[in-house]
């Protein structure tokens, strides 16, 4: 027995024991392996000349046997090899990235927490983890006591079995079948309380269950179904009686049972919003309805229909590398390609769906992709479809919206960023920041319809939490004067601020940065005044920094802190924080040139004045590092020398 991997094993439990909600969809599951299994095979078949299929190869076959309690699923597709079978079928999520660690530690705690207090239902969330790690096969272990699967893979001489019941571990030992292709075998659990499983080993339950959730499966899924017909009594039998009861005799026929019309090519309006969820669900491997569902039919020159959905939440991989964007590319409903990269730009990369056009020709390849023009121009109009159902959904729907958002919004920033700004007059309108002053996500421009008369600029600050950013200094200072902030809690916003630069010809002005324009004539005479009679004072607290900062200097706009830390040029304490962080080793090398704004109104001023005047230096030093210390915490940053901060600190309560 081959134990399963501690992760596996932990969302497995979770899986089994927590969801029953929606166990049908084991079902649904187990079809679409088939069905990817054969379009695996029909993709071989059409570089490899040694892949022979005939029109009626590609089915997937659904069986019940009441007595042994089984439900089979059997597809001709490409199976697999008993290294397949290992890696596949052996651990759940096959990747051990960090997202799928957090992920599993919050499932566990959940599972912890529904244990504790005795309850069986799981969180919505739960829900969410499991369907994001295309867990798909293990959803069996939902209605099966055992799961067999037989499985031979194409080209392979040797079949092989895996086997398992879920608690521990699995099998796999050489097994027969004839040809290629993959029986899933599930030993129905009993029933249990109120938990009826017997509806799976019915031709009508299975039946419903096709239907429901596997229509538009592209292979015909078939399975044997009884049928009665009246016996007619021979001519002239003897005793034959014409007022008898008629005699049924039972009978068995291969039905198909989904309708295969692919759904694409149905007008909208004909099909049920729970029709287009259904096939996403079953298509796209996710557990959770789409947010939006996008369709396109275009007429003329160029026929083409477009199906397309906006997942309700970011799959797991969506900002790793291995990560592969596209849509599903048909011509006259023949699978050509199953991730169209060119058919999404950068920054659509979570929008899942099918295009499919009769005037495509069959023999595209990856090739001639870039260079067809008839690709380019779907291309051009579900990315400008995509757009302006956005755009619908932002005024239409702010609730959905918000929750996009949330999941895909970084990528829409990435888009204008990585595009140097070329990207902004069609994604800007589509971001939403955090206003310090409606205290809720808003666009740009609502952003500008709120904006107090005469202001000239765009106001953000960048930093980590909303609730922090909104106490700083220098956000205060500008929510003071009467004028919103932007609380940017992403890395990538102030990236994407920086290149955009401007937002209807308003500037982005980062309120941490140098000159806001926002301080009146009476400020800055007076902050140059203080510069100047103090100018001892100040060159004494350079001195004291060192090459800490560029600069000490008198703030304009400074109201209740004593002292701010700001950086003059291009590059924010936020993003050097950020560059940091980063595993280049020239980005960590970006520093913030660090400017120490002193408030010259503020008590603790007329302190280092005095202590100035009174020719203390070490006290001007240390009060200097002590303020320098507190700025650097108040802006998120690492004291420099805590134990030393921390001693001074103590020096002055003595
Ligand atoms: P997913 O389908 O989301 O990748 P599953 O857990 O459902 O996740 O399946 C894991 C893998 O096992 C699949 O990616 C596929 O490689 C393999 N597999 C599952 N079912 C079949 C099948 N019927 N035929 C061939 N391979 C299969």
């Amino acid at each position: 027995m081959r134990k399963f991997k501690t992760e596996s094993k932990k969302l497995l439990d979770l899986m089994i024991n927590s969801i029953y909600t929606n166990r049908e969809i084991f079902l649904r599951e187990l079809i679409s392996n088939a069905s990817d299994a054969e379009d695996k095979l029909y993709f071989k078949s059409l570089t490899d000349k040694s892949v022979k299929l005939k029109k009626d190869d590609l089915v997937i076959h659904v069986a019940f046997d009441e007595d042994a309690r089984t439900v089979t699923v059997s597809d001709s597709g490409i199976g697999m090899t008993n290294e397949e079978l290992e890696k596949n079928l052996g651990v759940i999520a096959h990747s051990d990235s960090l997202e799928f660690k957090q992920a599993q530690e919050a499932a566990a705690q959940e599972a912890g927490d529904a244990e504790g207090k005795g309850k069986k239902k799981p969180a919505a969330s739960s829900v969410d983890i499991i369907g994001q790690f295309g867990v798909g096969f293990y959803s069996a272990f939902m209605v099966a006591s055992k799961v067999r699967v037989v499985t031979k893979a194409f080209g392979s001489d040797q079949a092989w079995a895996w086997e398992s019941d879920g608690v521990e571990g699995y099998t796999i030992t050489e097994a027969e079948k004839e040809g290629h292709g993959t029986d899933v075998i599930l030993t129905i659990k009993e029933n249990e309380g109120d938990e009826n499983y017997d509806t799976y080993l019915t031709e009508y339950g299975l039946k419903e269950l096709i239907r429901r959730y596997s229509n538009y499966v592209r292979y015909p899924v078939q399975m044997e179904c009884m049928h009665q017909r009246k016996i007619e009594p021979e001519e002239g039998a003897e005793g034959a009686d014409e007022n008898a009861d008629p005699q049924w005799e039972t009978y068995f026929e291969t039905e198909t049972i989904n309708s295969m019309v692919p759904i694409w090519k149905r007008r909208k309006q004909d099909v049920k919003d729970e029709e287009y969820n259904e096939f996403y669900k079953s298509q796209f491997h996710d557990f959770a309805d789409p947010i939006r569902t996008i369709t396109v039919h275009a007429e003329g020159a160029l026929s083409y229909d477009v199906l397309m959905f906006v997942p309700s939440r970011a799959p797991f991989d969506l900002y790793s590398k291995d990560y592969k964007k596209g849509l599903e590319l048909y011509s006259s409903n023949v699978l050509i390609m199953d991730k169209c990269e060119e058919l999404l730009p950068d920054h659509y990369n979570f929008m899942r769906g099918v295009v499919d056009s009769q005037d495509l020709t069959l023999n595209i390849s990856r090739e001639t992709l870039q260079h067809n023009s008839q690709l380019r121009a779907i291309a051009k109009k579900v990315e400008s479809k995509i757009t302006s159902e956005l755009t619908k959904m932002r005024d239409g729907d702010r609730e959905a919206y918000e929750q996009f958002f949330e999941n895909f919004g970084n990528g829409l920033k990435f888009g204008i960023y990585t595009s140097y700004g070329a990207r902004a007059a069609e994604l800007a309108p589509l971001l939403l920041f955090y206003s310090a002053k409606q205290e809720k996500m808003v666009t740009l421009d609502e952003y500008l319809e709120a904006a107090a008369e005469g202001q000239d600029a765009i106001y953000y600050a960048a930093g980590e939490e909303v609730e922090r950013l909104s106490k700083m200094p220098m956000v205060t200072s500008v929510t003071g004067r009467g004028y919103d902030v932007l609380l940017c809690t992403q890395d990538v916003d102030e990236f994407c601020f920086q290149t955009m630069m401007q937002y209807a010809e308003k500037q982005l002005l980062n309120v941490a940065g140098g000159d806001l324009g926002l301080e009146t004539e009476a400020d800055k005479e007076a902050a140059e005044a203080a510069t100047e009679a103090n100018a001892d004072l100040f060159a004494a607290m350079a001195e004291a920094l060192g090459d800490k900062v560029v600069k000490v200097a008198v703030s304009t706009r400074l109201t209740d802190a004593p002292a701010a830390l700001t950086a003059q040029g291009p590059v924010s304490l936020e993003m050097e924080k950020i560059m940091s962080q980063m595993p280049d080793a020239q980005a960590q090398a970006i520093k913030s040139e660090r400017v120490l704004e002193l408030n010259a109104g503020h008590p603790i001023f007329e302190v280092l004045k005095q202590a100035q005047e009174g020719g203390d230096a070490d006290k001007v030093s240390r009060y200097t590092n002590l303020l320098y210390n507190q700025a650097l915490l108040v802006e998120g940053l690492p004291v420099d020398d805590p134990v030393a901060f921390s001693q001074a600190i103590c020096e002055l309560m003595k």
